[in-house]
């Protein structure tokens, strides 16, 4: 039997420093050392904490499968602990994504952000890690129709005849709680109508088509839905595998080659250009931007994530690459062109999209003086 490993990525906004924008060196002490116990203790087999701005990232990897209560109580109990840090230090939105109190034994739906895979492992089984800031699991759809759906970026669907068959979607309608699965090629101009609504159709799992061979994994959450207002934004996670029969490296990075426009930015409110960064610069500042992502690679090997010599996971900061400054030059110019517009859509996010924030207060007040024509 091969082996079965399970890969969670799970975040959580728990405190920033100086407003929204990165995670202080002693939320990452806390997390750091209760993922070193957990280490030892055998819960996991391989960790890494990392943020994308004001997010603290836990990458773990081990044998206990998806949505396991010990693995989810471990995350939980240290994004407690970190906002309990964080209040002491009264440091921007301590706690802000903890929506609710008592751990029920999943953190799906208490405000932290999920991606997990249990996979079989291949005889080399290279994974990347996305994050983003500032964003929502919306901005995922376009990347990852272009890596699975569209043969103009990935060689492989043209190329590769372990990749002939294409793959299925799996999109939640986050409005009304459905889910659909569509395969590609067939129908992928259905998929591309449903996904293009970034707001409400998430793709959430997507398969290989002849085997079903799990391939990509992303959060969908709502914070809104949870907590029936605006929380800040629901920065989406997700964890994609690579190579011998799926897209290679190079083109599941390539849809980031140039910047594209997500929902979320300054209040959850705006739309922004993504800006593809390495982890020293995943830091939101512009107008709380602009909005940002971070890729990690790795090799999932024995359970665990490949290691050093000196048992350190082996970590590649993957936009660390001069061959991404393009897509950050572009950033960078779209962010300054919406910013001339200022409240004025299409820069600021549709009425629809502007429910959840505090806009309908203010407008609320002016009713009563609206008269007939
Ligand atoms: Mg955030």
């Amino acid at each position: 039997m091969p082996r079965k490993t399970t890969i969670s990525l799970i975040k959580c906004d728990v405190g920033s420093l100086a407003g929204h924008h990165v995670v202080p060196e002693p939320l990452f002490n806390i997390a750091g050392m209760n993922l070193k116990k957990a280490k030892e203790d055998g819960l996991v087999s391989s960790y890494h904490v990392f943020n994308v701005g004001d997010d603290l990232q836990l990458l773990m990897v081990h044998g206990r499968g998806e949505s396991n209560p010990e693995i989810h109580k471990l995350a939980w109990d240290i994004f407690q602990k970190a906002a309990d840090k964080a209040l002491k230090l009264k440091l921007y939105g301590a706690g802000q994504d903890l929506l609710k109190t008592a751990f029920s034994g999943n953190v799906r739906g208490m405000g932290p952000g999920v991606a997990e895979m249990e996979i079989e492992e291949r005889g080399s089984d290279p994974v990347v890690a996305f994050a983003a800031d500032k964003t929502s699991a919306g901005a995922f759809n376009f990347p990852l129709f272009r890596i699975f759906g569209d043969p103009m970026n990935t060689a492989g669907l043209v190329i590769d005849p372990d990749m002939a068959g294409g793959f299925k979607f799996e999109v939640l309608d986050t409005v009304e709680d459905k889910r659909v699965v569509l395969k590609c090629p067939e129908e992928m101009y259905a998929l591309v109508g449903l996904i293009g609504t970034v707001g409400r159709y998430m793709i959430s799992r997507i398969w290989r088509a002849r085997d079903e061979l799990l391939c990509a994994v992303g959060s969908v959450t709502k914070l809104s839905k949870i907590a029936g207002k605006y929380v800040g934004k629901d920065d989406p996670v997700m964890i994609v595998r690579a190579q011998h029969g799926l897209p290679a490296l190079g083109e599941i990075l390539v849809p980031f080659m140039h910047s594209y426009f997500v929902a979320g930015w300054m209040r959850g409110s705006h739309w922004g250009p993504l800006m593809p960064v390495q982890v020293k610069d995943a830091k939101c500042t512009v107008f709380d931007g602009p909005p940002r992502i971070v890729a990690l690679g790795f090799q999932v090997a024995n359970g665990k994530i490949a290691s050093d010599d000196n048992e350190k996971p082996m970590i590649a900061d993957l936009f660390d690459d001069p061959a991404f400054d393009m897509a950050r030059r572009e950033a960078v110019e779209y962010a300054s062109m919406l910013r001339r517009m200022g409240e004025f859509e299409p820069a600021r996010l549709s009425v629809g999209e502007m429910e959840y924030t505090t806009l309908p207060q203010i407008l609320a007040k002016l009713k009563e003086r609206f008269e007939p024509t």
